[in-house]
């Protein structure tokens, strides 16, 4: 393992042909005139795709999906049209103005397909892209309220979660929701990182087990539509596969 990445995923890293190096894992750069003792030489230095490994390390991608790829993905009739709108953003990225919402029942593959999203966009575009499952989160952030040093990497993870390229909220709704205090509170975070994204005019991907009418009534109006704004849906359908 290097970092939290399995040989599996590093092989497959590996495997995959970069167009700058030819897979040696390094280039030859021509130092600067009067930049150095090195002046006008020619070094070897590290290539961009070794720092891949870096983004993928902390991409928070579940090592049992580390593999996921177009190249292995299994299509069939119920997950056509959600991949195709993964393979469309990643193609056309970032001439894409639309974020991307899957839903579908529980075992149908959302995770399986955003973690293919995260990983193939990593690989071609070379930014901080990230996912997180939504209850977990939420219970974090909770968890930091009384808890100093718990506040303190939370803010530091929701940081880094504000500042990628590509954001990915897994099972947005799974998490309880309460018709109170708690509740507007988990709605208020929500609403805070979809602000946030829409403002920067950076990206989204969210996965869901809930209809949009099953999210307006557990999220309120101001965050479906602004979930509506942001995304092109596509559903996942079929039995669990689990
Ligand atoms: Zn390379």
């Amino acid at each position: 393992m290097k970092g939290n990445l399995t040989q599996e995923t590093l092989e497959l890293i590996y495997s995959r042909n970069c167009n700058i190096c030819g897979n040696v894992g390094y280039k030859i750069k021509k130092i600067p005139p009067d930049e150095t003792y090195l002046s006008g030489r020619e070094v070897a230095v590290e290539c961009e795709c070794r720092e891949l490994l870096g983004l993928y390390s902390k991409s928070g991608v579940e090592i049992r999906y580390q593999n996921c790829c177009f190249d292995n993905y299994v299509i069939d009739e119920n997950n056509k049209g959600a991949i195709e709108l993964i393979k469309n953003f990643v193609t056309k990225y970032p001439d894409v103005n639309k974020s991307i919402l899957i839903n579908g029942p529980v075992g149908t593959g959302k995770t399986w397909s955003v973690s293919t999203l995260v990983n193939e966009f990593i690989w071609n575009h070379k930014k901080q892209t990230k996912i997180i499952n939504v209850p977990i989160l939420l219970d974090k952030i909770r968890g930091g309220i009384n808890n100093k040093q718990q506040y303190k990497e939370v803010n530091e993870e929701i940081t880094e979660l504000l500042n990628c390229e590509l954001l990915v909220l897994d099972d947005l709704g799974a998490e309880r929701m309460l018709d109170d205090a708690k509740g507007d509170w988990i709605r208020e975070r929500i609403y805070i990182l979809l602000e946030d994204r829409w403002s920067k005019q950076r990206y989204l991907a969210i996965t869901t087990n809930c209809t949009g009418e099953q999210i307006s009534e557990k999220y309120g109006q101001r965050i479906t539509d602004r979930i509506m704004g942001l995304c092109s849906g596509e559903s996942l359908l079929g039995e669990s596969k689990r």
